[in-house]
């Protein structure tokens, strides 16, 4: 069993006097599906009774909804739930101010986490949501529930703080998602540039500049444009977030990796799928089994991967998420309020207590530009 997934099972063991049955999370997912309907197996978990009454979602679903993922009558739609509220996106796909790339995202799950953690501006982005057409009978509660960013008081007073202090206004006329241009050209100017050297004379230094290449287009231009945050247009957001294939990757695969498993689980053990690495072949994590062999990895990681190009850029992009993101237990907090927070279920957490406290900043203004603003996981 994966480290993970024992500290998993260990928080679904902690119970306490006077709980209630409540499904507990599974073995790590892709997205929104359950261990259940995959053939795992079930558990459940007590949990105290003394969850907030604001927490219960509204009871728009009936028991007999049926399959939401497998079923005709619900599959016709391009369903998301926000709140407890099933609503059919359709008719909205075409509309979307950040485009349909990053709406998709919200499809077949509940977008919570999604919708409050993307829109600086909750209050309109959800007058608009509530104007979408509302699935009645939706089964609602087959669906795992996401984390709910807006009950987060530290959530909402960074937010509110960012607004005021760092856009003033601005995001308003979206002058905060543009600005980059200047960065994005000496991105694309290097990778050019890496790239003719390289096929000029293939060597173990072209190669390396080329996988460095590779690595900074990562953290950088293809992040923001798939996040929708280089550009007020979704055309520029998008060719600049398929420069993530031009790099060896999957820009599609990424927005889902990226975006639903990272952002809204971020540093969550057994939901994020950023803190896996290629064990047992490597191994970065001293709670996982060490094998004899592991003490060569640093010697014989080289020769893993048949392109430098890969290594070059897999090494860089790994030590930067190695010092940005941090589970929980590789950072020993207090006992107390934060830890406690920490220990509860996936999504019964403060969603924001659990963002900053696992994250960290380091680099300063090198860090800032050669990723982009990425070193900066914790508003300073
Ligand atoms: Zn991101």
């Amino acid at each position: 069993m994966k480290a993970s997934n024992r500290t998993a099972t260990a928080r679904c063991a902690k119970v306490a006097a006077g709980a209630r049955l409540t499904p507990c999370r599974g073995p790590r997912l892709p997205f929104g599906r359950t261990a259940a309907r995959r053939g795992g197996v079930a558990r459940v978990v007590l949990e105290p009774t003394t969850a907030p009454a604001a927490d219960a979602a509204p009871k728009t679903s009936v028991p007999s909804g049926g399959d939401p993922w497998e079923d005709e009558k619900w599959t016709k739609y391009k369903w998301t739930i926000y709140r407890g509220v099933a609503y059919d996106l359709t008719s909205y796909l075409g509309q979307h101010p950040g485009g349909r790339w990053l709406l998709n995202l919200a499809v077949g799950r509940d977008a919570t986490a999604l919708f409050e953690s993307y829109h600086l501006r909750p209050e309109v982005a959800a007058a608009r949501l509530k104007r979408l057409p509302v699935l009645e009978g939706f089964p609602v509660d087959a669906v795992p529930r996401s984390p709910r960013p807006n009950d987060s008081e530290l959530y909402n007073t960074i937010r509110e703080r960012v607004r005021k202090e760092v856009f003033k206004g601005t995001e308003v006329k979206g002058a905060h998602r543009s600005g980059s241009e200047g960065a994005a050209l000496a991105v694309l100017g290097y990778a050019a540039a890496a790239y003719a050297l390289y096929t000029y004379d293939a060597n173990p230094l072209t190669g390396a500049l080329l996988g460095l290449s590779g690595a900074w287009i990562g953290l950088t231009i293809q992040h923001c444009g798939n996040h929708g945050a280089m550009s007020t247009i979704p055309l520029v957001n998008n060719l600049l977030g398929l420069t993530n294939d031009l790099a060896g990757g999957s820009s599609l695969m990424w927005r889902y990796h990226h975006q639903v498993s990272h952002h809204i689980h971020c540093n969550d053990d057994a939901l994020d799928e950023d803190v896996f690495s290629a064990f047992p072949i490597l191994r970065f994590d001293d709670r996982l089994p060490g094998f004899w062999y592991h003490r060569w990895q640093h010697i014989y990681m080289w020769a893993l991967f048949p392109f430098l190009q890969l290594v070059f850029q897999s090494i860089v992009l790994a030590a930067t998420f190695a010092v940005s993101h941090n589970v929980p237990e590789t950072k020993p907090l207090d006992a107390g309020p934060t830890q406690a927070a920490l220990d509860q279920v996936s999504n019964e957490r403060d969603w924001g207590v659990q963002q900053v406290l696992t994250s960290a900043n380091w680099g300063g203004v090198v860090g800032n530009f050669f990723t982009g603003g990425l070193n900066l996981q914790v508003v300073a």
